[in-house]
């Protein structure tokens, strides 16, 4: 007898639990029929920003607007340096290249996989000898976990640097007490549906204490609209979040606060069950993950993905490749060092089975091929 298959993410579990309540919200909506900018656009968005207590929250189409909005708002453009991460998705450098801008590359911590303030640094020397005006750091939250929010602020003020927190996979995430949402100018969420806070499409949003910042985006997601619908004052984008995503994200506010906790627990025990077997995630002192991912680094990571995947066990690798080496990106400046964390990472990194609805068998049943994979 074969055991049942085990999802990598299981939305199925999480609509179960919802019952008929986000089938009920979708429907208000195709009731009351205001599909663009409806109430519970609104409503979310002050949701949101309560939460992570933030001043202001503007909703958008992706992750990947909410970052371009930002910058965009910013008038970010050609000669500008903006630093990224090598470890990340491509979204992140992908919304600097849209502006004209260019991305700099800096590697990531050893231990965290997050932005290395020393690589920063580095990166910036490297930006301001070929001539580019450094302009914004962004730093990603790489599976869930806070970058080190107060080392690269004090890079980022020491160069009159703004930054943009590219929280897309950490929405629900904690440092030092302060919720994502509260670091640096200006914070990009992406609801993209395996995101810890997903929707059922595409959405994101932007997180702000800078009221003027939030005025000037709500005008670039409609076209740079003015004062008078036909004056648009500004080249825009069509960004905005559909009414029933904000219906569903509503919905799923109610039980985030508890999905969090349960995927803490559920990373506990993974950490238990293979802290002899392979390198467990390392999380900083102060920092709650919103674990979007848990990933595990392991030397051979290709066979044993591969034994993974015969024994029935669905695992996923980000990334495969540092961004900084991709098609699109391999002629972008990068620190004067390189980028060989990302590199190495990239060949190691597994990430398992993560949802808050992930059983503890089945956890067992997961540790246990991890352990007979990696040692065959
Ligand atoms: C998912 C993701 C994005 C883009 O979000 P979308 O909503 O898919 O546009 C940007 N940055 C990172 C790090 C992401 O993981």
């Amino acid at each position: 007898m074969t055991a049942p298959p085990i999802a990598f993410i299981d939305l199925q579990a999480q609509r179960t639990r919802l019952g008929a309540k986000i089938d009920e919200a979708i429907t208000r909506v195709l009731d009351h029929g205001r599909f663009i900018m409806g109430p519970e656009v609104h409503e979310l968005e002050a949701r949101l920003a309560t939460f992570a207590k933030a001043n202001h929250c503007v909703s958008c189409s992706s992750g990947t607007d909410a970052l371009l909005l930002i910058l965009m708002a910013w008038e970010i453009g050609p000669g500008d340096a903006v630093f990224v991460p090598a470890m990340t998705f491509a979204a992140t450098a992908e919304v600097v290249s849209l502006t004209g801008a260019t991305p700099v590359f800096t590697d990531v911590l050893n231990d965290t996989f997050n932005m290395d303030p020393a690589s920063l640094e580095d990166a910036i020397a490297v930006a301001r000898a070929g001539d580019l005006t450094p302009r914004v750091v962004i730093p990603v939250d790489l599976f869930g976990q806070p970058a080190d929010y107060p080392g690269l602020q004090d890079v980022a003020d020491s160069h009159g640097l703004r930054l943009l927190a590219d929280a897309a996979q950490s929405y629900g995430a904690s440092l030092d007490g302060k919720r994502v949402g509260l670091f640096g100018d200006a914070t990009a969420v992406s609801f993209f549906p395996a995101k810890p806070l997903g929707c059922y499409g595409d959405g994101g949003a932007v997180l702000t204490d800078d009221a003027g910042l939030a005025q000037k985006m709500r005008s670039l997601r409609v076209h740079g609209q003015g004062g008078n619908k036909y004056d648009n004052v500004a080249v825009g984008l069509n960004a905005r979040l559909d009414t029933i995503q904000a219906a569903v994200l509503l919905q799923k506010m109610e039980i985030f606060e508890d999905e969090i906790e349960r995927r803490q627990v559920i990373a506990d025990r993974y950490t238990d069950l293979l802290a002899n077997v392979a390198v467990t995630p390392k999380v900083l002192s102060g920092a709650v993950s919103a674990w979007a991912q848990y990933t595990l680094r392991i030397q051979g990571r290709d066979a044993v993905q591969g034994r993974l995947k015969e024994a029935g066990i669905p695992t996923a690798v980000y990334y495969p490749m540092a961004l900084s080496d991709q098609t699109a990106y391999r002629d972008c400046p990068r620190a004067a060092a390189g980028t060989p964390v990302s590199q190495a990472l990239s060949r190691e990194v597994l990430s398992l089975p993560m949802h808050p609805y992930l059983e503890a068998a089945d956890q067992e049943r997961v540790a246990g091929a991890v352990k007979d994979a990696v040692n065959p």
